[in-house]
């Protein structure tokens, strides 16, 4: 075996569960205690500045910056009094991941020795050297530096000895360089737009916020077989190996029983969770070997954005420390599931109202029915868009391979309210008797108020009604959910001002507002008709059916992305006062940067990888072969040999036509990358990366898992998928 494939194993077999030391007390005595969260804030504030704060979580009030300097001390002090030394504003820059720049908390005093100094400015503004985060030709054009500014309503919290405070991340021209802003903007206009609508229904309604709750899928490998295996450490996925014999045919990872190991890593992630106010809830296995998968309860979407995003770091952190690594990538292996991010969403009003779920009333459930409805079309108007806020090269792998969504957007919202549709389509006309009018009512008033039935969910769909939610589950595992959550908040408000406007046109005409607003509910159910699929959304017929509907397919993540831009969403995100046409432009050039980047780095590493330790390894295989041939012919005469020496002469060649296919693809392939950067335009190089180049990594791979076949286990350099998914 390959000397680091074996150590490797040795390494893994050697190790011994690392224990966690879980506290005898109730979770809820250390539910978010290393967060500065209303509690904390109670001890730490005076009651002004405590009220300032909770202004600004509630009304989005500004806060002065006398108060500010008050926050800054309280702060500053409850972080101390747990042994903070530094603090940092924390982000989302567009790369993906969290960003912070640490500064300490003392300053030297006057009289020589230090003091602990954090005051309103630097909480509420920092300055980091930003010129290294992607920003679209924004800041190249304007100014040099962008700046983060604080984010009241989430909540800040201590890592290690750093209090971490969630900011927003801007340009100095004001252009978003982040993901919070656009989402805060988004759920801004969700709001506004939201309570326009309730109050046709309740007048009480002021304020409606969305809701998110997400399901973090990952996989996990043993780090030693990690380290093995440089695909994984430079890429988050295996670029090459052939499939096990046994992966996940028997379904018998699904729920079945936590391993140890992996039991003692998923303890300590929560624990660690709680303690920052993240409320995980559910933890288990998912279908691939070794893949599983955690959640918390939903909250409002802007915390739980922060929450998933500080999730995603801890994962790592205590992953390490146990001896593992977490893949968080959407398809780290061939041939077996890939992971997602289900985003659940929905949204509450102030009063406590769940607005995707129906009620007891014909009154409540004409609302559920004007969002529900009102979705449903957005999503038909904005299903290009809603499918670029997800698309990305990993993501790309997935969709469509494997037990995932494909790249067609449809809605499932079960046979009961698919019913109920058809029938308003039906039944709702211009003119109606009272009688026909009464007897609408009486059938909206019957929607059982609970539709979660389990017998009637569907997995296969991208977009998912799960009986008081929507399920958006195309979204990938690596992905920061904002993105989604921006585009989803943005179109359904830009909807709700649309059905507003209508239903008050038709009301100004004289109709009454019950009826107007079955009317245009009435015309939405037909005019997104198309989008809504109960079937089977894995199926080949579905592809067909899809396209006879007029539905896009678009697997290329390049192709998808041009989205962005086009005419509906730069009017979409306008109008709301969301993002600019600016914005968007430099967005779409990050994701494309972004894409090219992480395809390049594939292709280099796929490309050593063939040439410094696959065709070495090949070679010395077929060199055993040959001296065997050799020896055979030495010992036996000429009708013996031909018998004996055959099957071992056919190998030998075998291994030849691989080894020399691989040389010549990653001639080809480093020579097509030099072609693309040729080209001026990002977008193009962006799509040639994704028709040549993945063409190219995936013929070399043939090969590669071929030889993998063929060449002596004792020697093959890799851990093999056998191993990366079945040890632990
Ligand atoms: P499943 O695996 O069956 O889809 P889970 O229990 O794993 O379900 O996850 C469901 C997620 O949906 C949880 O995070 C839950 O809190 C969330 N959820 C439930 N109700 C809402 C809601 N009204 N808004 C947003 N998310 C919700
Ligand atoms: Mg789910």
């Amino acid at each position: 075996m390959g000397k680091l494939r074996f150590d490797a194993l040795a390494e893994l077999f050697s190790r011994t569960p690392i224990e966690v030391d879980v506290p005898k007390a109730k979770s809820s005595d250390y539910f978010g205690e290393n967060t500065f969260n209303k509690k904390a804030m109670q001890a730490y504030l005076s009651e002004e500045a405590y009220h300032s704060v909770m202004d600004a979580i509630h009304k989005g009030s500004k806060i002065e910056r006398r108060i500010a300097n008050q926050v800054a001390s309280g702060m500053k002090s409850w972080a101390v009094d747990r042994g903070a030394t530094h603090y940092s504003h924390w982000f989302q820059p567009l790369t993906g991941a969290t960003a912070e720049k640490h500064d300490a908390f003392f300053d030297p005093s006057e009289s020589g020795g230090v003091i602990e100094k954090f005051d309103g400015n630097m909480l509420v503004q920092q300055e980091p050297d930003a010129s290294s985060f992607p920003s679209g030709g924004i800041r190249n054009t304007f100014e040099a530096r962008g700046y983060t500014a604080w984010d009241p309503s989430s909540t800040p919290f201590i890592i290690g000895n750093t209090l971490c405070i969630p900011t927003i991340f801007i340009s100095y021209t004001g252009e978003a360089l982040d993901y919070k802003l656009p989402l805060l903007k988004s759920l801004t206009a969700l709001d506004k737009a939201a309570v326009e609508v309730c109050q046709y229904f309740d007048k009480e309604v002021s304020k409606v916020v969305a809701t998110l709750g997400w399901e973090q899928e990952y996989f996990l490998v043993d780090e030693a077989l990690f380290h093995a295996r440089p695909d994984l450490m430079l890429t988050g996925r295996t670029l090459m190996g052939h499939s096990s014999a046994k992966d996940q045919q028997m379904d018998d990872h699904y729920f079945g029983s936590i391993p140890g190991r992996v039991m003692n890593f998923m303890r300590d992630l929560e624990l660690e969770s709680l303690r920052l106010g993240i409320p995980i809830k559910t933890r288990h296995n998912e279908v691939a070997p070794n893949q599983f998968e955690c959640a918390p309860v939903f909250e409002e979407a802007n915390i739980a954005v922060d929450h998933n995003a500080l999730l995603m770091d801890l994962m790592q952190k205590i992953a390490r420390k146990h001896k593992f690594r977490v893949l968080l990538h959407e398809k780290p292996y061939k041939g077996v599931n890939g992971s997602g991010k289900h985003n659940n969403w929905s949204m509450l009003t102030n009063t406590g109202t769940n607005l995707l779920a129906p009620g007891k009333t014909p009154r409540k459930n004409l609302q559920f029915l004007s969002f529900l409805i009102n979705t449903v079309k957005a999503v038909h108007d904005h299903s290009d868009l809603l499918r670029a806020s997800i698309v990305s090269h990993g993501n790309e792998h997935r969709l469509g391979a494997h037990e995932a969504p494909p790249s067609i957007i449809s809605v499932f919202l079960g046979s009961q309210l698919t019913q109920l549709l058809d029938d308003l389509e039906n039944r709702v006309k211009m003119k109606m008797t009272p009688d026909e009018k009464a007897d609408i009512k009486l059938d909206i008033g019957k929607i059982p108020e609970i539709l979660l039935d389990n017998t009637d969910r569907n997995r296969t769909s991208p977009f998912a009604f799960t009986g008081n939610r929507f399920e958006f589950r195309a979204v990938g595992s690596s992905a920061n959910p904002a993105s989604p959550m921006i585009v989803l908040n943005s179109v359904v408000a830009h909807q709700l001002k649309a059905f507003k406007a209508s239903v008050d046109g038709l009301i100004a005409k004289g109709i009454k507002k019950d009826e107007a607003i079955l009317q245009i509910l009435r015309e939405y159910i037909i005019e997104s008709k198309k989008i809504r699929f109960e079937g089977n959304g894995y199926s080949e017929n579905w592809v067909e059916e899809a396209k006879k509907r007029g539905l896009s397919n678009v697997s290329s993540a390049p192709e998808a992305l041009k989205a962005f831009l086009s005419k509906n969403s730069i009017e979409v995100f306008e109008t709301n006062h969301i993002l600019s046409k600016r914005e968007l432009e430099a967005r779409l050039e990050i994701r494309l940067e972004n894409y090219i980047k992480s395809v390049q780095i594939e292709s280099r590493v796929l490309g050593d990888l063939a040439i410094n330790h696959i065709i070495p390894t090949a070679l010395k295989y077929q060199n055993v072969l040959i001296d065997n041939v050799k020896g055979i012919k030495e010992l036996f005469g000429a009708e013996d040999y031909d018998e004996l020496a055959t099957p071992h002469l056919q190998s030998i060649k075998k291994i030849s036509g691989h080894m020399s296919m691989i040389r010549k693809l990653v001639v080809d392939m480093v020579q097509k990358r030099k072609e693309i950067h040729q080209l001026g335009s990002i977008q193009d190089q962006a799509s040639r990366y994704h028709s040549d180049i993945k063409h190219c990594m995936e013929q070399i791979r043939y090969h590669i898992d071929k030889l993998e076949l063929i060449v002596d286990d004792e020697i093959w350099p890799l851990p093999k998928y056998r191993e990366l998914l079945f040890t632990r």
